[in-house]
C-alpha cells in the first residue's frame, strides 16, 4: 500500500459504514465502501485477494493476506523483506466493516453481506440475476422484469398471458419427439411451461417453473390434467404439484419424474380423433 493510499484510507475510514448494515442503499456509502475495499487488496502483486483478519505485514508495511503470508518462506512478495509477527490490527477492524455488494448490483440489486463472507448462496437465487433466453439460439439474457418484454418482442407465438391452457397434441398413435416451451405470464407472475414427449421413455412429461425467488415458488402449485369428455363416467388422470424454483433445471426434473408424467398407453386412452388434450392451471396456493 502506497503513503497516499494509506493516508486516503485513515481519511475515509472515519466515515466507515456500519458492520450491521445490510445493504448499500447510498450512493456515497458505496463509492466509499468500493474505494476502501479497493485500498485492501493484497501487497502481492500476483494476489488479488481482499484483505480480511488476519491481516499479516512485512517489515517495510505490506500488508499480505493469509495465503500469501502463509507461503514456505517467510518473506514479502512484493519487497523481499521477512514478515514480522504483530499483525495489522487496525486494518482488520476496518476490513470487518466493509460490505461486499451482489454481483447484480448494477442490475440493481441492494444486497450486501459483510466482507470475508460468501455472496454465492444469495447471487444463486438473487432476485436480479440474469436469464437465459430458451428458444434455440437466442442469445438473450437479462433480468426477470425484461423478460416478458423480450419474449413479446422475439417470441410471441411462445407466450400465454394467462394461468390456463389445454395444449391440443397430434399424433398420439404415432407420436415423435415433441418439445414445448412457454412463457405464462398471469398476475402471480412469471412462468416457464415445459411439455415434452420422449420417444425413448414412451411417455410424456409437462414441469412448471416459477421465475424468480425459491420461496415464492412454492407458493404456487401446478395441476396437469387429461380426462375423457362427456359421459358420466369420466375418466380423470391429473399431477399437481408446487412449481419449482428455475434453478432446478428441467432435466432433472424430467430426470426424476417430480412432475406431470403420463406414459403412451394413457395418452392413447384418453386420446380423441388422436388428439391429446392436456390442460394446465397454475394457482397460487400461499404458505
Ligand atoms: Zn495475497
Ligand atoms: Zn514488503
Ligand atoms: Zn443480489
Ligand atoms: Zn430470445
Amino acid at each position: 500500500m502506497l503513503p497516499s493510499d494509506r493516508r486516503n484510507l485513515e481519511k475515509i475510514s472515519l466515515k466507515l459504514l456500519s458492520a450491521s448494515r445490510t445493504s448499500l442503499s447510498d450512493e456515497q456509502d458505496e463509492d466509499l465502501n468500493t474505494a476502501v475495499l479497493k485500498l485492501l487488496q493484497c501487497s502481492a502483486s500476483s494476489c488479488l485477494r481482499y484483505l480480511y483478519p488476519p491481516i499479516k505485514q512485512c517489515r517495510s508495511g505490506h500488508c499480505l493476506c493469509l495465503s500469501c503470508s502463509e507461503l514456505p518462506r517467510p518473506i514479502c512478495p512484493q519487497c523481499s523483506t521477512p514478515l514480522i509477527q504483530a499483525r495489522n490490527v487496525a486494518l482488520e477492524a476496518i476490513a470487518t466493516k466493509l460490505l461486499a455488494a451482489c454481483k447484480y448490483r448494477s442490475e440493481g440489486c441492494p444486497e450486501a453481506m459483510p466482507h470475508g463472507y460468501s455472496m454465492l448462496a444469495h447471487e444463486m437465487q438473487c432476485h436480479f440475476r440474469l436469464h437465459s433466453c430458451f428458444a434455440g439460439k437466442c442469445k438473450w439474457t437479462g433480468t426477470v422484469r425484461n423478460i416478458l418484454e423480450h419474449m413479446e418482442s422475439h417470441h410471441r407465438e411462445r407466450v400465454f398471458l394467462g394461468s390456463e391452457k389445454v395444449f391440443k397434441i397430434k399424433k398420439i398413435n404415432n407420436r415423435e419427439d415433441m418439445d414445448m416451451m412457454f412463457l405464462f405470464s398471469c398476475e402471480e407472475g412469471d412462468f416457464w411451461v415445459k411439455f415434452i414427449y420422449s420417444k425413448a421413455e414412451t411417455s410424456f412429461f409437462g414441469a412448471v417453473q416459477y421465475i424468480g425467488k425459491a420461496d415464492i415458488a412454492g407458493k404456487h402449485r401446478y395441476r396437469f390434467e387429461i380426462k375423457t369428455s362427456g359421459d358420466e363416467s369420466e375418466s380423470l388422470y391429473t399431477f399437481s404439484r408446487r412449481t419449482h424454483a428455475d434453478t432446478t433445471n428441467f432435466e432433472t426434473i424430467f430426470n426424476n419424474h417430480d412432475c406431470f408424467w403420463a406414459p403412451i398407453n394413457i395418452a392413447k386412452y384418453f386420446a380423441e380423433n388422436d388428439v391429446l388434450s392436456v390442460k394446465l392451471n397454475i394457482d397460487y396456493i400461499g404458505n
